[in-house]
């Protein structure tokens, strides 16, 4: 006898659950049966009921019967479904029996219902659709992955977790990857070891014995060396895979070939730090480098020295030879760097024709010996189309911690001193000091200042008698600008001028200086002194073409005779540009004052340039003259030969900072002319002049 029916009734509505369970009894099976009605909270509850045949209502918009078929095939006892309507259409009911129900049966329909529970009673469980036979799909399965495996662009492999990492399996791809047979490799077991990249070797072993021993990934990328000896990058990801006893006991994972991605990240990075043209870093890898070398100079508390040299009037060489020429120089001079420093790494270019050079462990001095060899091997002419090209170059140094800590201010500091070294008329080395920087918070505080004293008047000229050692007399003054500060007292012109040379102040400040010394130099006229007056004027102002014309103002306003202003200028400030010099020099004779090179001897104006500047007067640079006194002898010689120099071009000589009267007959003996230092009179305000002449040995000289 068949075991009595279980029949569970998916039902749209009480009327359906009587109606079914009326249809039931007449086909004489028991009437009762569990109900679900409440969506899809009971579908839970229905796929766990215990049944032998599930009747669904048609339509059911809470449960559909397609639904509860669905549902219940996920059993592993499948109950069949009959699906019970008032009515079907056809394409209802073949649309039912395709989702998978047993049969669909009119309400009412008892005979229909009865047959309908006797076939579905005597059929087989429906096997899912779905699931063929799972021995078959496991094989075939093992069929996919392994050809799978054996396809995706990327090598897998299992290995031992152990200290050579012997491989156990690798997948065919690794003979397009590296040109080594799986068999080759399998029968190796340091294989893998061993073809690593030497640079990589440590790093890599490392972190996988270190993933071995914390069971963890092991991700790296590094690179291998192929068949041929080439080199290809792999990102390999590793899975270490525990033994029963819980230690690692293999590696699992795969590998990617990345090399073209490094390839092309090698190339964005050559392209990000280094200069094209001359393939030494750019000034973004020497910042970086900058501040690494910065970091560890903290540590260690050694030094580091930044060098940044610029070639002198590169432009006008550009301009006049054109600009594949210029670059051919800025390459060739990129080698010449790169051996005097002896390691390209340390060399950037930085912009057009300026390089840095970074010297980690160095400080000023050193930096200074290093500058001065790269002028040096900036001397040797440059070959560019059959033609030698001369060219100099200035150098700037700043010192970490000593000029700045950070990268970006030693930087500016560097530039700062090799716009300074420019200034000095090029070919020099400087060690930047604060006066070359403008954006030094001192310097720009102390410009706001001396601004302000400008306006207020607040500077004076103090003025320093010049003797001829011939005649034992007086033959005129130097004015010499002073800055009486509330708080600094009297700051030196060493200090404001480089300042003012950097802003418009200079000419400002030039004309200033013409305006008091044209009214002093026209009262001691009055007072039957005629004396004249020697002014200094910057860099800067004789570069300014407008000087000519401050000076001619200056003396018109005033009424003095040209003849009784001397212009003095210093050796470094005409070397800057020699033509402009020239033609500056010459409308300032025009006008009839006299010209008198300052501060001679520690530049290297040629003697051809000396024939050309329309000079009548040489001052020998003080720290010769006070060197005089020294026991070497050099600075005697150096004096000795400048004042023949001087007058082999029938220039008068003057010695700045005699300090001793044996400097003193030293000088007559030579048979220099004229004489000025603190052994003669110190600068004086003008209003001590009068009695200073009258203590005085000197005499006034007859204008
Ligand atoms: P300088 O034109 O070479 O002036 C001579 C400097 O040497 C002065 O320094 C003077 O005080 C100093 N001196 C003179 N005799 C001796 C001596 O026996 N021993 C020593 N140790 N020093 C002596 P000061 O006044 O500090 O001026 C420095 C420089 O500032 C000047 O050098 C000049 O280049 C510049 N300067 C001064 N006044 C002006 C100015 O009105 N305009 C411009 N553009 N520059 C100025
Ligand atoms: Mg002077
Ligand atoms: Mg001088």
């Amino acid at each position: 006898m068949s075991k009595p029916l279980r029949a569970v009734a998916v039902i749209d509505s009480p009327g359906a659950a009587s109606a079914i369970a009326a249809d039931l009894e007449a086909c004489g099976h028991d009437g009762r049966c569990l109900m679900f009605a409440s969506g899809e909270d009971d579908l839970g509850r229905l796929s766990r009921a215990s049944c032998t045949i599930v009747l669904a209502c048609q339509p059911n918009p809470a449960l559909k019967p397609e639904r509860v078929i669905e549902l219940l095939r996920a059993r592993d006892d499948a109950p069949p479904v009959v699906v019970s309507a008032e009515s079907f259409s056809d394409d209802e009911m073949v649309s039912l029996v395709k989702a998978g129900a047993h049969d669909c049966v009119r309400r009412g329909d008892t005979r229909r219902l009865a047959s309908a529970i006797q076939s579905a009673r005597s059929a087989p469980p429906s096997p899912s659709p779905a699931t063929p036979d799972a021995t078959a799909l496991t094989a075939e399965l093992t069929d996919h992955h392994r050809a799978l495996i054996e396809e995706i662009p990327a090598l897998t492999y299992v290995c031992w977790a152990d200290e050579t990492r012997s491989v156990i399996y690798v997948s065919p791809q690794l003979l397009a990857m590296t040109g080594y047979s799986t068999r080759e490799w399998l029968a190796d077991p340091g294989m893998w070891a061993s073809r690593l990249h030497p640079e990589d070797r440590n790093h890599v072993l490392r972190r996988y014995h270190d993933a071995c021993k914390a069971r963890s990934r092991f991700v790296s990328e590094y690179r291998i060396l192929d068949h041929q000896g080439g080199t290809v990058w792999w990102r390999d990801e590793g899975r270490v895979m525990p033994g029963p006893d819980g230690g690692a006991r293999f590696v699992r994972g795969f590998v990617l070939d990345i090399t073209e991605q490094k390839l092309a990240e090698e190339s964005v990075r050559r392209m990000r730090f280094f200069d094209q043209l001359t393939n030494l870093p750019n000034r973004s890898l020497m910042q970086l480098r900058l501040s690494s070398a910065l970091s560890a100079s903290q540590e260690s508390g050694r030094p580091v020295a930044l060098l940044i040299l610029a070639v002198d009037r590169f432009r006008d060489t550009v301009n006049t030879l054109g600009h594949q020429c210029g670059e051919e120089i800025v390459r060739e001079l990129a080698r010449r760097l790169a051996d005097t420093i002896g390691d390209a790494e340390r060399v950037a270019r930085l912009r057009g024709d300026e390089f840095g050079v970074l010297l980690p462990d160095a400080d000023a001095e050193l930096a200074r010996n290093v500058g001065g060899r790269i002028l040096k091997a900036f001397e040797r002419p440059i070959m560019v189309e059959r033609l030698p090209i001369e060219l100099s170059a200035s150098v700037g140094v700043a010192v970490a911690p000593d000029h700045a800590k950070e990268g970006e201010d030693l930087l500016r500091r560097a530039d700062a001193a090799v716009q300074a070294a420019r200034g000095l008329g090029g070919g020099t080395c400087t060690v930047y000091s604060a006066e070359h920087d403008l954006h030094d918070p001192e310097n720009v505080a102390l410009l706001g200042e001396l601004r302000r004293a400008v306006e207020a008047d607040d500077l004076l000229l103090h003025y320093q008698p010049k003797v001829d050692l011939h005649k034992k007399t007086i033959v005129g003054v130097e004015a010499l600008l002073r800055w009486p500060h509330s708080k600094r007292g009297m700051v030196p012109p060493g200090t404001f001028i480089p300042l003012a040379e950097k802003t418009g102040l200079m000419r400002e400040l030039t004309r200033l200086v013409l305006d008091k010394v044209a009214r002093q130099a026209r009262g001691w006229q009055k007072d039957g002194w005629p004396l004249p007056v020697a002014v200094n004027v910057s860099a800067r102002s004789l570069h300014d073409r407008l000087i000519v014309d401050d000076v001619a103002d200056a003396l018109r306003t005033h009424d003095v005779d040209p003849a009784r202003l001397q212009i003095e200028i210093t050796e470094s400030a005409v070397m800057a540009d020699e033509n402009r010099a020239v033609e500056t020099l010459s409308g300032l004779t025009g006008k009839g004052v006299g010209i008198s090179i300052d501060d001679f001897g520690i530049g290297y104006t040629s003697l051809r340039l000396l024939r050309r500047l329309p000079v009548s007067e040489l001052k020998i640079d003080r720290s010769f003259v006070m060197g005089m006194a020294g026991e070497a002898g050099e600075d005697t010689a150096i004096v000795r030969s400048t004042n023949d120099l001087g007058h082999n071009l029938g220039l008068t000589v003057v010695a700045e900072g005699v300090e001793n009267e044996w400097t003193l007959d030293l000088l007559s003996a030579f048979g220099c002319d004229l004489a000025q230092g603190f052994h003669i009179a110190r600068p004086m305000p003008p209003a001590e002049l009068p009695g200073w002449i009258a203590r005085s040995d000197w005499k006034m000289a007859e204008c």
